[in-house]
């Protein structure tokens, strides 16, 4: 079920543009205009619900699988010294769109990151780019 207001329910209708690496019939992922460092991937699961405590199986178990997969293209994409897995939910922990989420964070070392990063555009063009490499390696 989908939210006709979210935001991801319509990037995953395709009402809103967006650079996606990996589809499959319950997740979608695609590239954080926002980037927290070059290669930041979203991944969602194909369902409205807001955060952890609404999310249940299959669309949770599906996008932590797809995570995985993500998560190793950014690392042979990008070769970055780390990757962080992060989901925040409520205002607290910085969660700025209410449809369940996770990030793929790759990390270099003294990259100074800090959870609660802030909201800054990225390069569109950077990011397609990375969006097609990332996509080639899933
Ligand atoms: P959070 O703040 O943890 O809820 O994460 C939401 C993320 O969604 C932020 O990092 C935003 O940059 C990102 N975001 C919001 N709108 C879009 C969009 N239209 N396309 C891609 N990323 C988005
Ligand atoms: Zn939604």
């Amino acid at each position: 079920m989908l939210d006709p207001d979210c935001i991801f329910c319509r990037i995953i209708r395709d009402e809103v543009p967006s650079f996606k690496v990996f589809e499959d019939e319950r997740t979608l992922a695609f590239m954080d205009i926002n980037p927290a460092n070059p290669g930041h991937v979203l991944v969602i699961p194909k369902f409205h619900a807001a955060d952890v405590f609404e999310i249940a199986e299959p669309w949770l178990g599906a996008s932590i699988d797809t995570v995985q997969k993500v998560a190793s293209a950014v690392w042979v994409t990008l070769n970055p010294d780390g990757v962080n897995i992060v989901q925040a939910n409520g205002p607290g922990a910085a969660q700025s769109v209410s449809h369940f989420h996770w990030h793929v964070l790759p990390r270099r070392n003294g990259d100074g990151l800090l959870l609660n990063w802030g909201l800054k555009p990225g390069d569109m063009t950077e990011i397609g780019a990375l969006a097609e490499r990332i996509r080639s390696n899933v």
